[in-house]
Order: structure tokens, then C-alpha cells, then sequence
């Protein structure tokens, strides 16, 4: 019989294999990472998908060379690059390197933390960094939490230990009020935890895109008044599109008031936590009942990095389920996946771990304060730009605008889709990308600031190819071409 090739477990019996395999992957990575010029090639979906399609995944090839080879042609030569400075479209951050170190431990080891005998000292730092994040937001000795995939899970079960508050109340009458900028996570929670659509009540903002507390006060009176419970207020601190705070203190107070569980999103603000200049923005947040981090935005950590923290453990119960085999009732051991919905779940508390240990909490900080400075100071050098307008002042590090031509000007439809087309443009000619969003149904670029290398002349830059783009392209969208057909 021929014998079962084993070299590829990861054993003591394989180390060279294993050491000889990665060598060769990190000289790739290196060699590939020295060579990039922009953050993206431009690849058509298209193309992309042709290429991937092509695989015969029945064959395998012959060596870790020749995979990496065309693990690169199909991925890696077009991949879009969060470390380059003119990548400005969505909250990605450039991954810092101790980070990238404890990742090869969390592969390798594989530790599982769903519970103490899969993870050991993992269940500890996991529960460390919960703390530690705790007293970050000003929790007391009750707080706890846990890991998640990402802000939209945590968003869901902040929800869900809501939802667990009345049990009783038909899901018909449960009303959840967030702002109208906030996260659509909110509105697919409320669908999944069966609430339907008309559960979550948009309250309007202010003109800095804030949670206006006079509007949601009517809110919960008119939900009040009409028989329904509002069973939560979702607070955003740092939207998506503005990076705006809600007003903590007073939304903390009408929470109270109204007896409604209070979830603060801090999925994008959570860096402010550490921030030694602005940490004062997030002042409240130690009111919330639930607090959603996405340490994979601010806290620079490769996906996935996030968690949920609560003020009082006792609120978690909604979330445990007894397995005879993993966590029975009597089980005496600690186990963090009591308070999780994943049971098998990866041990991305150490990339955090090894980040503060290797940087300290500070420095991680003055990165948060750069990409806000940054923000702060492309604005201040475009904002009188003829050909830009901005939709607000950047609050965290995003920009918010539009592209304006001179000469008459466009109706809306014709600048929504001089705007797309400028960032289609730029994404195809691989010097930059911006992200879209609309305001008040108008069409806008936006810009997201998360990489604390890039300088005021990168983005600048980024702002004025938008224009040269613009420029260039504003003929195919003028109405004079229109009357001329
Ligand atoms: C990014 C974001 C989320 C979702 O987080 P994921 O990690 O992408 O699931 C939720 N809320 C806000 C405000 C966000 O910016």
C-alpha cells in the first residue's frame, strides 16, 4: 500500500517543511509588497472572475512555488493595498506588524476559545483585554464580553441581550431607535432576531449627522403613547459615513428614562479609547449597557478583531446554551462560550495582545490621532477648492463631497453620475480609490481616512486627481451635449 504522504500536518516531525514553506510564502509576500505601486491594478470583475474560474481544483500543483505563483495571478498582483496612501475608500486599515506575528501563532496553534480545555492561558488574555477594554469605557468590576467576528455580530447580539429583556413581549411590539446614519447591522439584527422591518425607528441628526435627542425623546413617547416597548437605543460613536458621535450623555439619559437598553456602535470611534488627545469625544460611553469595538478599524488589526462588551455580566445570559459536551451546567472549568454565539471561535484576542505589548496603548492612540488630524488637515487645504463640496466637517477621518464642475450647473442625476464615474475612473487607472455614499438621496465621494503614513500631500493628491478626473470627464455628463443629440 502506498504510504500516506503526512509532511503537510504541522508536526515537530515536519518543522523543516514548515519553516522551508513559510520562508518561501514571507519572501513572496516581501518581494510582492516591494513591488507595489498603487492600491489596486484596476481588474474588471470580469477578468477576475475568469481567471479563478479557470482552476482545475481537482489537480493539485506540484510545489509551494507554483501555488504562490498562482496564488498571485489570480489574487495577489491585482489586490487592493490598505497600506498605500492614495487607498481612501472604506474603514481598512493598514495592519501593523505585531499584530501580523501573533497571527502566525493563532493559524499554527489553532487554539479554540470557546472553552478552557481548547485554549488555556488563551481563555485569560481573551479575558484580560475584554477588562482591560472595559476599563477603557469606565465599566466597573461587572463588566464582561467577549470576541467577535466583526462589528455587525456584535451589533447583533447587543440586540439580542436587548431582546432577551422581555422575553415576553410579543416581537411586534418591540421597537429598537437609532439614528438614521446608523449602521444598516441594525436594521439586519432587527431581521434576524425575527423583530421585522418596521422594529427599527430612524431618528433623525443634527446638521453634524448626530443623533438629535429632542427627536428621539419623541420618539419614545410616541412609541410609548402608541403601546409599543422601546426595547433599545443604538447610539453610533463614529459613524460610517461621517465618523460623527452621537450625543452619549443625553441619549444615555432618555435610555434611562424610558427603562431601554442602551448600545453604544463604537465599531469605528472605539479607537478614541486609547486616543491620548480625544478621548474626551467618547464621554457617556460608560453609561451603555453594551458597547460593539471593531478593533480591525482603529486599533489597526488584521480582520477579524472586534468585541462586545456589557456593564453587567448578568445581562449576558440570552446569549449561553448548554451542551452536554462542551459547557454542561455543571461544568466547573471557565469558558468564554457561554457568552458568544460562535462555539468554535479563532483566538484574535492575541493579535491585540501582542500589539499592546509590543507598541503600548499610546502609541496605538497617536495612530488614531493621526488619521483625525489628517482628516482635519486635508480639509482645511481643499474646503475652498471651486470644484468640491464638502458635505460637513470631518468629525473622525472621513471627507465627505462631491465633485462640482464650473460652467452651469448639473441636475442631480447628471452629477450622481459624474461623481460614479470618477470613482469608477480611478479605480481603473489604479492611483487611488474613494468610496460613494449618498446624502440626503445625494449622490457624494467619500474619502476614509485609516493609514497614519499617509500625509497631507497623499490625500491632497487624492482630492485633486478626483478633480483632473473630473474634469476630464464632465463633457460625456454636460447638458449641453444633451440638447445638441
Ligand atoms: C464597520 C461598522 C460596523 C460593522 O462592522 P463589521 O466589522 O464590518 O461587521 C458597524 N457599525 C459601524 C458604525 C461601522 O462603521
Amino acid at each position: 500500500m502506498p504510504q500516506l504522504p503526512l509532511h503537510h500536518v504541522f508536526h515537530p516531525a515536519h518543522a523543516d517543511h514548515y519553516a522551508a514553506t513559510l520562508g518561501e510564502g514571507l519572501d513572496h509576500l516581501l518581494r510582492h509588497l516591494k513591488g507595489v505601486t498603487g492600491p489596486a491594478t484596476g481588474l474588471a470583475p470580469a477578468a477576475a472572475e475568469q481567471r479563478v474560474a479557470e482552476v482545475d481544483l481537482d489537480r493539485p500543483l506540484a510545489d509551494a512555488g507554483q501555488v504562490l505563483e498562482e496564488m498571485s495571478r489570480l489574487w495577489l498582483d491585482d489586490a487592493v493595498w490598505f497600506h498605500e496612501p492614495s487607498y481612501a475608500a472604506h474603514l481598512n486599515c493598514p495592519v501593523v506588524v505585531p499584530a501580523l506575528l501573533a497571527e502566525l501563532f493563532v493559524a499554527a496553534v489553532n487554539s479554540s476559545l470557546d472553552t478552557f480545555d481548547q485554549s488555556v492561558g488563551g481563555t485569560f488574555i481573551e479575558r484580560r483585554l475584554v477588562e482591560w477594554t472595559a476599563q477603557r469605557i469606565g465599566f466597573g468590576a461587572d463588566a464582561d464580553g467577549v470576541f467577535t467576528s466583526g462589528g455587525s455580530q456584535s451589533n447583533l447580539q447587543g440586540l439580542l441581550l436587548a431582546r432577551g429583556r422581555h422575553e415576553r413581549v410579543p416581537a411586534e411590539r418591540l421597537r429598537i431607535l437609532a439614528s438614521a446614519e446608523s449602521h444598516f447591522s441594525v436594521q439586519k439584527s432587527a431581521r434576524l432576531l425575527g423583530l421585522g422591518e418596521e422594529a427599527v425607528v430612524s431618528v433623525p441628526t443634527d446638521a453634524r449627522h448626530r443623533l438629535d435627542p429632542a427627536a428621539l425623546e419623541r420618539s419614545l413617547a410616541a412609541c410609548t403613547d402608541l403601546g409599543l416597548r422601546p426595547m433599545a437605543i443604538v447610539a453610533t460613536a463614529g459613524t460610517t459615513d461621517f465618523g460623527a458621535i452621537d450625543p452619549l450623555d443625553q441619549v444615555a439619559d432618555l435610555a434611562v428614562a424610558y427603562d431601554a437598553w442602551l448600545h453604544v456602535d463604537a465599531a469605528y470611534g472605539g479607537g478614541l479609547l486609547v486616543s491620548p488627545t480625544r478621548r474626551d469625544r467618547l464621554r457617556g460611553i460608560e453609561r451603555a449597557d453594551s458597547v460593539t469595538i471593531d478593533f480591525h478599524k482603529t486599533f489597526f488589526q488584521p480582520v477579524s478583531s472586534s468585541a462586545i462588551v456589557v456593564r453587567d455580566r448578568a445581562t449576558l445570559g440570552p446569549a449561553t446554551w448548554h451542551a452536554d459536551y462542551l459547557n454542561p451546567r455543571d461544568a466547573t472549568n471557565p469558558n468564554q462560550v457561554d457568552k458568544s454565539l460562535q462555539t468554535t471561535r479563532r483566538f484574535d484576542a492575541l493579535k491585540l495582545w501582542v500589539t499592546l505589548r509590543t507598541m503600548g496603548p499610546d502609541l496605538v492612540g497617536r495612530y488614531v490621532d493621526a488619521v483625525v488630524d489628517l482628516a482635519t488637515a486635508v480639509h482645511a487645504a481643499r474646503h475652498e477648492a471651486p470644484d468640491l463640496a464638502f458635505a460637513a466637517e470631518p468629525e473622525l477621518s472621513t471627507l465627505v463631497f462631491r465633485y462640482v464642475p464650473a460652467g452651469p450647473a448639473l441636475d442631480e442625476a447628471r452629477s450622481a453620475a459624474l461623481n460614479t464615474a470618477i470613482r469608477e475612473d480611478l479605480y481603473a487607472s489604479g492611483r487611488a480609490m474613494v468610496a460613494a455614499t449618498k446624502v440626503d438621496g445625494v449622490q457624494h465621494l467619500k474619502l476614509t481616512l485609516l493609514n497614519p503614513m499617509a500625509t497631507v500631500e497623499d490625500i491632497t493628491g487624492v482630492l485633486d486627481l478626483v478633480r483632473e478626473s473630473g474634469a476630464r470627464l464632465v463633457s460625456s455628463f454636460a447638458p449641453s451635449l444633451e440638447a445638441a443629440r
